[in-house]
């Protein structure tokens, strides 16, 4: 039985649900998957780089010998083991993290939502890098922050303006390795400087690190985590090491904020997945990140110079580029009276596409600005792309 003529509903949305506003980003990506345009501006790794039969295989071992746990409700917190494996994987001689910190999120980008709703009133000062990770920006807004841009510089945030500006803030959130969007690594006298400014003001510094083990050459930078414990929150994730299908993050505090962030996950969705966290501790308890980890790194860093090249051949004076030393993007500034938001029309009708640089900015924006992403798109595609995009702007000049 069904009414025959219903009104059609007059929906009266949350003021918080006014704030929601689609990402740019997802709807650039809706004209770019089309395959024949060349497409710079997605934020997706490599599926190269998928573990296919690994998972596959770890899945069926997880479901015929721990089928009933794995298909159960499990705790908040997260399964037991890989909160262990991954608070030794972070620990350090002088800063040993203890699983009763890690907190497994449905993704970092849950993390971020979680860490908003638990410290930021309507209202409340949140210190952002300028450009930031515009996921980011797009959790918190929902909380109606006053953004605070931090100034910086080619090389991340500068620590010594955090004093001036975050009296009274209720968190920074930092991206230490390979920006999204900017591709920049903050040096480690500014992660010193940065966590020292935060520990003098009592404000909650937030490092949020999905790229980190993505670096070309050696190790990353030490964590601002291990320099303070008490005062970082550290964001991890698997998306960018194993597969960002199964929507797997963490988040690292000091047990009270943990506590705290707990009772908001269990109102958000109870538990993140049982049955992929067994998973994904099944791939990597013995080892297999060690051996995974460096084939992602070769892959990404042998494209990112493929496009390195190509802008060096193909783009004219004038453009300047950062130069990631991990990680999935580079980052373009260029002339001031290019307006890059116009310039991807023209870049799609040329079939290649970027991300406009402008939503990465919480305040006033830097119109001339532009990311682009090196990890999907074959090396003579990144050529191709690149050389069309620099005869381009090339025209404008
Ligand atoms: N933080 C940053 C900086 C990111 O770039 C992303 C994904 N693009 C995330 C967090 C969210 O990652 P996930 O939810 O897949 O763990």
């Amino acid at each position: 039985m069904k009414m025959e003529h219903p009104t059609p509903m007059q929906w009266q949305f949350s003021q918080r649900a006014q704030q929601l506003q689609s990402s740019v980003i997802r709807e650039i990506l809706k004209v770019t998957v089309r395959p024949e345009v060349i497409s710079f501006a997605g934020g997706l790794p490599s599926p190269a780089t998928f573990p296919v039969e690994r998972m596959q295989a770890a899945f069926d071992k997880v479901l015929s010998q721990q089928g009933k746990v794995a298909l159960q409700y499990g705790p908040t917190d997260g399964y037991g083991p890989l909160r262990e494996w991954i608070a030794q994987s972070l620990s350090t001689a002088d800063a040993k993290i203890l699983p009763e910190q890690v907190l497994m999120v449905s993704g970092s980008q849950q993390g971020l939502d979680l860490l908003a709703k638990v410290l930021v009133d309507e209202g409340s000062k949140v210190l952002v890098e300028t450009p930031s990770y515009l996921g980011a920006l797009q959790a918190f807004s929902v909380y109606r922050p006053e953004f605070v841009s931090v100034p910086g510089d080619e090389h991340g945030l500068l620590p010594d303006q955090v004093a001036a500006i975050g009296q009274g803030a209720r968190m920074l959130y930092s991206l230490p390795n390979f920006q999204n969007p900017t591709g920049r690594t903050l040096p480690l006298e500014r992660r010193l400087a940065l966590v020292e400014a935060c520990a003098r003001l009592g404000l909650p510094l937030i490092e949020d690190d999905p790229y980190g083990a993505l670096s070309y050459r050696g190790e990353p930078l030490p964590r601002m985590l291990n320099m303070n414990p008490q005062g970082v929150i550290y964001m991890g994730s698997f998306s960018k090491v194993l597969t960002p299908g199964i929507r797997l993050g963490y988040v690292v505090a000091p047990v009270p904020l943990i506590r705290k962030l707990e009772q908001a996950k269990q109102a958000a969705d109870l538990h993140t997945a049982q049955l992929t966290q067994m998973v994904v501790h099944e791939v990597i308890k013995d080892g297999f990140l060690d051996q995974h980890i460096p084939t992602i790194r070769k892959l990404y860093s042998d494209q990112c110079q493929a496009m390195l090249d190509a802008l060096e051949e193909f783009f004219p004076a004038g453009v300047t580029w950062t130069k990631p030393a991990g990680g999935m993007f580079l980052w373009l500034t260029l002339p001031k009276h290019i307006d890059s938001m116009k310039l991807l029309d023209e870049a799609i009708a040329d079939l290649v596409a970027f991300v406009p640089g402008a939503p990465f900015y919480a305040n006033e924006a830097e119109h001339n600005t532009l990311r682009l992403s090196f990890v999907t798109v074959p090396p003579e595609k990144i050529r191709e792309g690149v050389a069309k995009l620099g005869k381009l702007i090339a025209s404008k000049l």
